[in-house]
């Protein structure tokens, strides 16, 4: 970790009230060809319950997965004092009465957006049998095309249809990512919703890292001069202030600020 990293996070810790977040997918967790089979490296989930457990920290999981999805991968339930962050920000564990219609998943649409979901799933599985290698994923209110490991010119095309069908309809976000294309019929995004818990827990600054397209807009949502940090993953444009390489960096960075905080306080 470099020294300006290192010297930021440690300012950060400093601070009375923190919110220290991460991105799951590609950030605590390698990248794996069958999203099911994810799975945060070790050490990772347990430093992170490790810094909830501090005065002043509140810790989340911000992912683009549907809650339900990344309950089951983290195995963060209610009593380990980490928020989980699903499908882009459209729904937390946190429970307040707001959060219980993002509970439920797709009731939560009106009819109109129910309706295009079902569109939108339906072009996307024309999709797939034209390009049988790709891999559909349904969330509460998107539908995924999945390409990792797919042979280059099938993932390309795929992956344009996928587009096209997006564009086509008024009302869709299409999130391109890596190897990857969500179509969205929700506005939700990582960084309304960090903002939102931010001020719930009256966290001053918010520590954020993410590897991806929709970690973009978390970062571009914090304001690094007032003290939160922004750390990219891996390679590739950021808005970000700080990098690392990968997971393995991202479970070090974790640990450093559990032991920096431990000695500050
Ligand atoms: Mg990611």
């Amino acid at each position: 970790m470099g020294e300006e990293l290192r010297s930021a996070l440690t300012a950060f810790a400093a601070r009375p009230r923190v919110l220290v977040a991460v991105d799951f997918d590609g950030t605590l967790a390698p990248l794996v060809t069958d999203p099911l089979q994810a799975r945060a490296l070790h050490g990772g989930l347990e430093t992170l319950r490790e810094a909830a457990a501090l005065g002043g920290v509140t810790t989340a999981v911000a992912s683009g997965r549907d809650l339900a999805t990344l309950e089951a991968l983290t195995g963060i339930g209610p009593g380990d004092g980490i928020t989980l962050i699903g499908s882009h920000g459209a729904q937390t564990n946190r429970g307040n009465p707001a959060d219980l219609a993002s509970a439920v998943g797709a009731s939560l649409l009106d009819e109109a957006a129910a309706a295009l979901l079902e569109t939108l799933r339906d072009e996307l599985a024309a999709i797939r049998s034209r390009y049988p290698a790709v891999r559909l994923e349904y969330k509460p209110a998107a539908v995924v095309l999945h390409t990792r490991d797919v042979e280059p010119s099938a993932a390309k095309a795929a992956t344009k249809a996928a587009r096209e069908a997006g564009r086509r309809h008024p009302g869709v976000h299409v999130t391109p990512g890596k190897e990857v294309v969500e179509l969205s019929v929700s506005a939700a995004d990582k960084g309304s919703a960090l903002g939102e818990l931010a001020r719930a827990s009256r966290s001053e600054a918010t520590l954020y890292v993410g590897d991806d397209a929709t970690d973009e807009r978390a970062f571009a949502a914090l304001h690094p001069l007032s003290g939160d940090l922004t750390i990219k993953v891996g390679t590739g444009e950021t808005v970000a202030l700080h990098r690392v390489p990968d997971p393995e960096a991202v479970v070090e960075l974790l640990k450093l600020f559990v032991e920096v905080r431990r000695l500050q306080g």
